[in-house]
């Protein structure tokens, strides 16, 4: 017979240090799923407080701390007031400026890798303007081109109608991933190159051109000439950058359209 009074080894079991979630980041997981697969429809407005309260069996501090997580997330929009309360809110493409604007910025991205990433990008979204545009995104171009031609527009007239432009190609091109990337992008681009203090009547001249030269062709649903014209347009950008480290440089060469055979691109 065994004896009985044998003390079983120990263990050799190690446990690692259990990490707890937070509750009120559970919860807020919990409705951020329900707003993002749809079940919570744009608008909608969560229970009120105190019943998540009841539902949830969390505390009022558990849950208000869940709602500020989503309001942060820009995923309700909370109303103050007796007819107040959180109401849902879908991401949307100014949720992707946002994001990627406070990236740029943060991550202090540097001019050049802007606009390499412009010229990689931009091409494709005239290409599918020309493809997907309606009649309502060329009448935005037009504006745009015909702010931009104005010789009475002041500087800050003319960049903003140059922003405009770039942004109508690109809300043209009706792809919702592209359209907040380089929304983004152009304002990022256009804050780092305002100073462009001797920008003549001649860059205007052409910018204008180049403008009105991808508009006709993304009217005509031409995508090759689109792409081609828009290459050209914004190619030399990022080499000049490179080369001269200067920016007032840059932003002329920018603006001037530069002939086929230095951009590189398609023809
Ligand atoms: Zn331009």
């Amino acid at each position: 017979m065994e004896p009985a009074n044998t003390t079983p080894p120990r263990s050799d079991i190690r446990l690692s240090p259990v990490d707890v979630p937070k509750s009120s980041d559970v919860l807020a997981g919990e409705l951020r799923e329900r707003i993002l697969n749809g079940e919570l429809a744009e608008g909608a407005a969560l229970p009120a407080e105190r019943e998540l309260v009841k539902q949830t069996q969390m505390s009022r501090a558990t849950v208000r701390e869940a709602l500020r997580i989503l309001e942060v997330q820009n995923l309700v929009r909370v109303k103050p007031g007796r007819a107040g309360g959180a109401f849902v809110q879908r991401p949307t493409t100014k949720s992707m400026v946002n994001s990627v604007t406070m990236l740029i910025r943060g991550q202090h991205i540097k001019l050049v890798d802007l606009m390499e990433t412009r010229e990689a990008l931009e091409p494709f979204c005239a290409e599918l303007a020309a493809r997907n545009r309606t009649d309502e995104d060329l009448a935005e171009l037009d504006r745009a081109n015909q702010a931009i031609a104005d010789p009475e527009a002041d500087l800050a007239q003319f960049l903003q109608a140059n922003l405009d432009w770039h942004v109508g190609v690109t809300m043209a091109s009706h792809n919702e991933l592209l359209m907040g990337f380089m929304i983004a992008l152009s304002q990022a681009i256009y804050a780092g190159t305002e100073n462009a203090a001797f920008i003549d009547s001649e860059i205007r001249a052409a910018t204008a051109k180049a403008h009105r030269a991808i508009t006709a062709a993304i009217r005509e649903r031409d995508d090759a000439a689109a792409a081609r014209r828009m290459c050209r347009h914004v190619h030399s950008y990022a080499d000049e950058l490179a080369e001269s480290g200067q920016r007032d440089a840059i932003v002329v060469r920018e603006l001037v359209a530069h002939p086929d055979t230095e951009s590189g691109c398609r023809s």
